[in-house]
């Protein structure tokens, strides 16, 4: 990750995960405390519940942080295989084609799967010829489904 790039959360997303988690801490902590001197069975169904609480609420709290975790890496992802017309123009896709014998394929050094020359993952590589026996076939731009 470099520096250019921001943290995949936000300061209040910190702020919320910790507080959620110290919540539900001192809930639980406060209930064993409880339960600790309460005499009868009754009394320590309470704060028995109290503890579920608390692991409710710090559960939540780390639920919500992971979503927004999900969410973050789901936006990088689809910024790194953003189709939007880059600086210079890409040569149009070939059309599709019934004979996948005469199908020209690419693959650039250090990658296990066959592209479509328009593909966007190989946008800008140097690619070599290939064939659909050299590696796995792309599931980005569908080579298989030709
Ligand atoms: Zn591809």
């Amino acid at each position: 990750m470099t520096s250019a790039q921001p943290a995949p959360w936000r300061d209040a997303d910190v702020i919320s995960v910790c507080l959620t988690a110290l919540v539900g801490v001192i809930m639980i902590v406060a209930a064993w405390f409880g339960a600790a001197g309460a005499a009868s069975l009754t009394r320590q169904a309470g704060w028995a519940t109290l503890a579920v609480a608390g692991l409710g609420v710090s559960g939540i709290g780390l639920c919500l942080w992971l979503l927004r975790l999900r969410r973050t890496i789901g936006q990088r992802r689809a910024s790194l295989v953003s189709l939007d017309t880059p600086a210079e123009p890409l040569p149009a896709p070939p059309p599709r084609r019934q004979d996948t014998a005469s199908l020209p394929l690419v693959r650039a050094a250090g990658m296990r799967k066959v592209h479509d020359p328009g593909c966007p993952l190989v946008a800008g590589k140097d690619v070599q010829p290939a064939a659909l026996g050299d590696g796995e076939p792309c599931a980005v731009c569908a080579v298989c489904q030709l």
